[in-house]
């Protein structure tokens, strides 16, 4: 029989797997057993509407055994099974593509070789992590509504075969030809029937099928009628199924019942993350709506989170059964990043998942866990910062992007949780924490805008804002502007830029002398427009610098940073350009240089207004048309 190759990436995971040297190994019969449960839930879901399936809820189990002579543990599920094609795509190929590259990228950050990277097992490796003690699987699976059997079966890297097999029933059985011992690895353990009922207790508990074992037991035979004084007791071996798990899901057993290792280990193994939750939630609920839910914050950003390929969702399950693995409307698109599960018998099986997403049901139950995750962000912030930073350093950006989103429909759900790097010092802060800093005299919220903290508190328009000892929200994330721009303000304090011309506000003597101001410079300011032609909208007197010449700022609704975030993603600017505004420092003793300049040599003063216009556009973070015409620039006013 020819074998055929695995792709690329499977095999360097299959490789990866067969030299691991991870301590771990046993959590291959985990995995293993997870597929046979996700196969099953397949299954016993159709069989709620499909009586062509002919079995009943209570029949779908998952069944274990052992043989010391074949070295095999072979591990049975009467759920859905594979197609042919099925299996040569499911097994042949690693189905989420990226995950290795991710792997190794993980590997590299902490400086190991990937092979003995604790990350194998805890990753949700799937099927491969087999691979870890057999050198020989063999699948033999009957897919639901196929009249043929077939059979997979590798030995490793070098390829894998797929026959027609013998198989009655639908579902699959997972061969494992487990490894002879080495001095280092004791593989045998993994034929033995204790150690084995231990690793589903440990592992797979709560998984609500039955998994049972066929235990190899001795007992003492009966004694006979006739046996005499001296009769020496007996003994036979036999066999009988035992059920190894509870069978009761976690979510349902009582709270104070259940310890933060298991809620980690199901969180782990249920998601696929290698690293334990941020945040565990219980929610139960009982009224016009009953549900158990199950919430989890995860400890890091999800690798995919940021990509079109992640889909938020929690799990739903019906009394126990599940009806679908990520139920999207569960869940505000603020909170996504939010993984775990609901129990609910108010939903009714019998419709189709197309039309369960608009049962009010699901509704109440999201607009109630919202609540609730608010409630668990906001104890967070308070009680422990620490870990409040950690979760907005992975997750921050999705609660800005929802304070954006739908017209600002979500800002007061929101708006506490947000936090911004501010001049206060090196932590973040909240808003609640500047209103309380504000000094009495202070009118607003200030915020201002740049790539790094560093960049932003260099700006020139912060230098008299900073004088009057008020705060600056420091923003550096593209959207962070757009978020603030929705908020216009925050218990009852306007949210301004410090590029706002009335961001302090002036007293009558201070305007009028502004006035006084730009009248007299009018020629010098006709002279920089002039000269500037269309770069620029307009050239005034600044009212926001304190000692520096220059700077750059825009007029309108667009600001310097939006239009810079509009152009990197190739927006069409058309029309709705920022209106840049070149803004001079009338105080500043380079603006006497420019005027005098302006009336005695004009070809002089042109070049101090490109001076000046090329040093506006460094301090703004612009790029300059031309680098080289500007050092040259420099130069010649040098010598
Ligand atoms: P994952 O489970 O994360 O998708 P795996 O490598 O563990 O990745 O499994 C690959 C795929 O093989 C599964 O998604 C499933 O489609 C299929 N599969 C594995 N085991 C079984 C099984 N016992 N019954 C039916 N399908 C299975």
């Amino acid at each position: 029989m020819a074998k055929k190759q695995f792709k690329a990436e499977s095999k360097r995971m299959l490789d990866l797997m067969i030299n691991s040297i991870y301590t771990h190994k046993e959590i291959f019969l985990r995995e293993i057993i997870s597929n046979a449960s996700d196969a099953v839930d397949k299954l016993a879901y159709l069989a709620l509407t499909d009586d062509n399936v002919g079995l009943n809820q209570s029949d779908f189990k998952i069944t274990l055994t052992t043989d010391q002579i074949a070295r095999t543990l072979t591990i049975s599920d009467n759920g859905i099974g594979m197609t042919k094609d099925e299996l040569d795509s499911n097994l042949g190929t690693i189905a989420r593509s990226g995950s290795l590259k991710f792997k190794e990228d993980m590997a590299a950050e902490q400086n190991l070789d990937v092979k003995d990277v604790d990350i194998i097992g805890q990753f949700g490796v799937g099927f491969y992590s087999a691979f870890m003690v057999a050198d020989k699987v063999t699948v033999i699976t009957k897919a639901y509504g196929s009249d043929t059997a077939y059979q997979w079966e590798s030995t490793g890297t070098d390829g894998y075969a797929i026959t027609e097999a013998e198989k009655d029933s639908v579902g699959t059985d997972v061969i494992l030809h487990i490894k002879e011992d080495t001095d280092d690895e004791k593989y045998s353990e993994f034929l033995e029937q204790y150690r084995i009922s231990q690793l589903i207790k440990k592992y797979s508990d709560y998984i609500h099928y039955p998994i049972t074992m066929l235990m190899n037991k001795s007992r003492q035979k009966e004694k006979p009628e006739d046996a005499g004084d001296d009769y020496t007791p007996e003994w036979e071996d036999y066999s009988e199924w035992e059920t190894l798990n509870s069978m009761k899901p976690i979510w349902q057993r009582a709270k104070d019942e259940v310890t933060q290792e298991e809620y980690d280990a199901f969180y782990q193994d249920k998601f696929g993350d290698y690293e334990k939750p941020l945040t565990t939630q219980r929610v139960s609920a009982e009224g016009t709506v009953s549900y158990e839910a199950l919430l989890f914050i995860p400890g890091r950003t999800p690798y995919d989170f940021y990509t079109r390929e992640y889909e938020k969702g929690l799990q739903l399950y019906s009394s126990g059964v599940l009806i679908m693995d990520k139920c999207a409307d569960l869940l505000p698109e603020h909170f996504r990043f939010v993984k775990g599960i609901v129990d609910t018998p108010d939903v009714s099986l019998n419709i189709s998942r197309e039309m369960l997403q608009h049962t009010r049901q699901l509704k109440v139950i999201s607009k109630n866990l919202e609540k609730k995750i608010k409630s668990t962000l906001m104890d967070m912030q308070k009680e422990d910062r620490e870990k409040y930073e950690q979760f907005w350093k992975s997750f921050g950006l999705q609660i800005k992007c929802g304070i954006c989103s739908d017209y600002g429909t979500h800002k007061e759900m929101l708006q506490d949780l947000l936090m911004f790097h501010s001049s206060n010092g090196d932590k973040p802060t909240t808003l609640a924490e500047y209103v309380e800093r504000m000094p009495e005299d202070q009118q607003y919220i200030y915020f201002a805008t740049g790539e790094t903290v560093g960049k932003i508190a260099s700006l020139p328009q912060a230098e008299r804002i900073r004088d009057k000892s008020y705060e600056i929200l420091y923003l550096t994330e593209d959207v962070d502007e757009f978020a603030m721009q929705v908020l216009v303000s925050y218990q009852e304090k306007t949210i301004k830029s410090i590029n706002d011309e009335d961001a302090l506000p002036e007293t009558e003597e201070e305007k009028q002398a502004a006035e006084e101001k730009t009248e007299a410079a009018k020629d010098v300011l006709a002279f920089v427009k002039e000269t500037l032609g269309d770069r620029i909208k307009e050239a005034r007197i600044s009212k926001i610098l304190k000692s520096h010449p220059v700077c750059m700022t825009a007029d309108g609704p667009m600001s310097l940073e939006m239009e810079k975030y509009m152009k990197r993603n190739g927006a069409d600017l058309q029309g709705m350009a920022a209106e840049w505004v070149l803004e001079l420092n009338a105080d500043a003793p380079v603006f006497s240089a420019l005027t005098d300049a302006v009336s005695n040599d004009p070809e002089k003063a042109k070049k101090y207004v490109e001076l000046l216009y090329n040093q506006a556009l460094l301090i703004a973070d612009l790029p300059l048309e031309d680098a080289s015409a500007y050092t040259d620039l420099v130069c010649s006013l040098m010598v």
